[in-house]
């Protein structure tokens, strides 16, 4: 019972108007004519591309490289990339020297994180087209992918959403009232441009040069579990870095075991990027073996351990991305989520976060569960979107994933924490400054009587202000900064 694309009145051919129920034949007032069928979407599923291993041999770098080696942890960590001659040494002719040049300059002008690609994500970039590639575009920043006039936001800072700040110790971050990030190292096996932890997070770059944890790593993990004991009001923790997959596994079984042992704490997330970037890891024998005895040991004490992950692009999920996964659900681990990061050029398209979240979904069993906008860090403006985007984004998202797996997209609101970027209080589209509140002290406002009374701004970047709200900015930009 369809014409011209709408719905009819059954034995009628009066159209019916979007939102008017259908009228029913009067003869059998009981009977329903189906009429629905699936149509075209502005989103087109089943999803298109193959999942494959992409043949890292095609790779002029990896030409000789076997199975057995690329499926090695040992091997990939041996062949991570560091520099741009072994990035040449990857690609080969693809990595043309024009690009070779413009990385090259934002190494040295512009990076906050040093260069650190493991195969397995380089095998997930598209040789053809160096310059336009998603994984390439946040993995290996260009120069000229920047912004030029504001590459940074004047807001933006180092360590911008006051982690440090909100250290109960060093390292363990306590911002919201019943969980806690627990930073056990300063290092990942792969570095991402945008990292919102560039101020603490991998090596010192030629423009930013990174703060350094200053006790022993064994005495602040005690401190993180000695507080989280005689802090009966915090459940859950992530522990994160960095990357878990850097701490060798016997270490980090050993402070997830003792957590489980907290009787408040009900909840543990595993934070690693590794799972997407070096699937191998979780591969290995003894990361198998740990991981296997944590799974069990939270059902005994029943506890909640689950892993996050950080993908943000469907090219980067790989079947041994799933096959490490898998691993998990096997363990009793009672879920792998993602928590990607919202850049432009990478993927703010409507398809391009459909795709990554079915993919993440249907090939991986890993839960789409949050976007970040990125961060206000130096260098990030071409990375970052409005507020008003974002929110375009996540109603394109509404209503083609189950309602458990659709990605929300938030804000995390410098002194506030992650809100959903429809509850913005106040915007001023004009100048890009939006409001925020919220309804918790963070871990520093304990004696602070406005915290729960103050709005809190975000900037959108100025690129992306009409013409009136950029010159606001270009007048205004000296006297808001404070004089250095
Ligand atoms: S894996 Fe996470 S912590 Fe490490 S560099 Fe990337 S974003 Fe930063």
């Amino acid at each position: 019972m369809e014409q011209n694309g709408g719905a009819m009145n059954e034995h009628d051919t009066t159209p019916v108007l979007p939102g008017q129920p259908l009228l029913r034949n009067q003869d059998r007032p009981g009977h329903r004519e189906p009429h629905a069928h699936a149509t075209e979407q502005p989103f087109h599923y089943p999803l298109e591309r193959e999942f494959i291993e992409p043949d890292w041999t095609r790779l002029p770098g990896y030409r000789d490289v076997t199975k057995e080696q690329w499926e090695s942890a040992q091997w990939q960590r041996a062949h991570t990339i560091k520099n741009l001659k072994e990035l040449k040494a990857a690609f080969g002719p693809h990595l043309t020297d024009e690009l070779a040049t413009d990385l090259q300059r934002d190494m040295l002008e512009r990076a906050t994180m040093s260069m650190l690609v493991p195969p397995q994500m380089i095998n997930t970039m598209d040789e053809r087209d160096l310059y336009r590639d998603p994984v390439r575009r946040y993995m290996a920043p260009a120069l000229t992918d920047r912004q030029v006039e504001w590459p940074s936001h004047p807001y933006a800072t180092r360590d911008s959403l006051h982690e440090a700040d909100m250290w109960a110790v060093e390292g363990l971050t306590h911002r919201y009232p019943t969980k806690v990030l627990a930073e056990i190292l300063p290092t990942c096996p792969q570095y991402c441009g945008h990292c919102t932890r560039m101020d603490l997070v991998g090596n010192s770059t030629p423009t930013v040069a990174k703060y350094k944890f200053e006790l022993k790593q064994p005495d602040r993990l005690e401190m993180m579990l000695d507080y989280l004991r005689r802090t009966p009001s915090v459940r859950d923790v992530v522990v994160s870095g960095g990357d878990v997959a850097n701490m060798p596994a016997k270490r980090l079984e050993e402070f997830v075991s003792g957590l489980m042992d907290i009787p408040n704490i009900q909840d543990i997330r595993l934070a690693t990027k590794a799972l997407m970037g070096l699937p191998q890891h979780f591969l290995q024998t003894e990361v198998l073996e740990s991981m296997e005895r944590l799974g069990g040991k939270a059902r005994e004490r029943g506890v909640s351990i689950a892993v996050h992950t950080h993908v943000n692009h469907a090219n980067q999920l790989t079947p041994l991305v799933a096959k490490a996964t898998n691993y998990f659900f096997e363990f009793g681990f009672r879920d792998v989520r993602n928590q990607g990061v919202l850049l432009r050029g990478v993927n703010t398209t409507p398809k391009d976060l459909l795709n990554l979240s079915f993919t993440l979904l249907d090939r991986c069993r890993i839960l789409p569960y949050y976007f970040y906008m990125c961060d206000m860090i130096p260098n990030s403006e071409h990375w970052r979107t409005a507020v008003w985007e974002a929110q375009a984004l996540q109603h394109a998202l509404m209503g083609y994933l189950p309602g458990f797996a659709t990605p929300r997209i938030v804000c995390d609101v410098p002194f506030v924490g992650k809100r959903w970027v429809h509850m913005v209080e106040e915007y001023d589209r004009e100048k890009g400054i939006s409001f925020w509140t919220k309804n918790y002290r963070t871990g520093i406002e304990y004696d602070d009587p406005e915290a729960l009374r103050r709005r809190y701004p975000y900037y959108d970047p100025i690129y992306t202000l009409p013409e009136s709200g950029q010159g606001w900015w270009r007048e205004h930009t000296r006297e808001l900064l404070p004089a250095s």
